[in-house]
């Protein structure tokens, strides 16, 4: 006896190579059975989704959720209930002097799964606003590494790896020493880096050859100045070299780091991204980040299949953080975090954060989100 059964959709599970009409049957808060007609006698309730697709709960593996703590924060239960996203990755909003109120306030009393990369920097991204900003590493005093190993090794369950924005805004021209740092910290917690990169210094070039396998570079598909193009359109030799050695090739929409031509550019080359992530914060909620859905919309419209788009919000990041055969993916054992969506055909407009518009023929919506086996309303 099942307790739920999602019944008649198209699944689509990249961990398992599917891609067909099968019924997924609940007990207990897991996938029980992933098979063609489960009758609805064997089940206590069901849920017909005729039409739509049926994926693992989304992924995403840079946000920022540390809401009302941090100005750049939005709330992750509400954000995930309407967009389909059960499992929020916090991308370096805090640092070793606010992480604690990060996991007892919001970690610990949230709904969605939060997991997070801690910020080299000791009190994370304190002042990202409208209209006020400071980097975290302008004074290099402020990073601190003994302090987010301190941190990293109290919370292994929820500290995922070490972040550091490379960038002149969060780093002035610190940016390289502080990727060293962030280095440092990650080797003695065993865990990955996740770099992000913006305006000069430093610049891609200097920070491709610091990335090791299984770190990870986040705004991947940003525009100029300081991208992944050479003058004349080709990918530079470092990102293809990067890749080779298992780096961790992720988009990272937020509002300044990603650009329809540079994606459409590397897609036609095929080079698609690893992970397909929103940096959704404060800033980008109302647009022209939105949620992920609308990134992956996005990515769909650019070229990528439905497939590739779903593997880069599922399976991969799921592997990323550790997570892989029991989130992002519907194989009998997992945890029952289930997405239906419906793919609707017609014209849609859609914004990148360099002041180009698209227009697209197909979106993804979410229509039903199950989470922990339980249909969450
Ligand atoms: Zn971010």
């Amino acid at each position: 006896m099942f307790d739920l059964v999602i019944k008649g959709g198209e699944v689509i599970d990249p961990s398992q190579n599917i891609h067909e009409k099968m019924d997924v049957g609940i007990a207990q808060g897991k996938i029980a059975s992933l098979r063609k007609n489960i009758r609805s006698e064997e089940a206590r309730e069901v849920r017909e989704v005729a039409g739509k697709i049926v994926v693992p709960s989304l992924v995403d593996l840079h946000t920022h959720v540390y809401w009302g703590d941090t100005s750049l924060g939005v709330d992750a239960d509400e954000l995930g209930m309407r967009s389909g996203v059960t499992t929020f990755v916090d991308a370096g909003s805090t640092g070793a002097g606010n992480f604690l109120g990060f996991q007892k306030h919001v970690i610990e009393l949230s709904t969605v799964r939060i997991l997070a990369f801690l910020n080299i920097s000791y009190p994370g991204i304190f002042c990202f606003s409208q209209n006020f900003r400071f980097g975290e590493l302008i004074n290099l005093e402020l990073a601190s590494v003994e302090e987010a190993v301190k941190i990293g090794q109290t919370y292994p369950q929820s500290i995922v790896g070490i972040k550091i924005r490379a960038s002149m805004d969060a780093s002035g021209t610190h940016g390289v020493t502080s990727i060293h740092l962030a280095r440092q910290a990650a080797e003695e917690l065993g865990k990955p880096v996740m770099v992000h990169i913006g305006s000069p210094p430093p610049t891609v070039e200097e920070i491709l050859p610091l990335l090791r396998k299984g770190d990870i570079l986040t705004h991947s598909f940003r525009g100029m100045p300081n991208y992944v193009l050479q003058s004349n359109g080709q990918i530079i030799p470092e990102l293809r070299e990067a890749r080779r050695r298992g780096v961790i090739i992720d988009i990272g929409h937020g509002v300044g780091s990603f650009s329809f031509k540079v994606a459409k550019r590397m897609i036609e080359q095929g080079f698609l991204p690893d992970t397909i992530s929103s940096d959704i914060h404060a800033l980008g909620i109302n647009g022209p980040t939105f949620d992920l859905p609308t990134t992956l919309s996005k990515m769909l419209n650019l070229g990528m299949s439905l497939d590739e788009v779903i593997r880069a919000s599922t399976q991969n990041p799921a592997k990323v953080i550790g997570l892989e055969g029991k989130i992002g993916t519907l194989q009998e054992g997992s945890i029952a975090d289930i997405g239906v969506f419906e793919i609707k055909r017609g014209t849609f407009m859609f914004n990148d954060c360099f002041g180009e518009e698209m227009e697209g023929n197909i979106k993804i919506n979410p229509i039903l989100t199950i989470i922990g086996g339980q249909v969450w309303t």
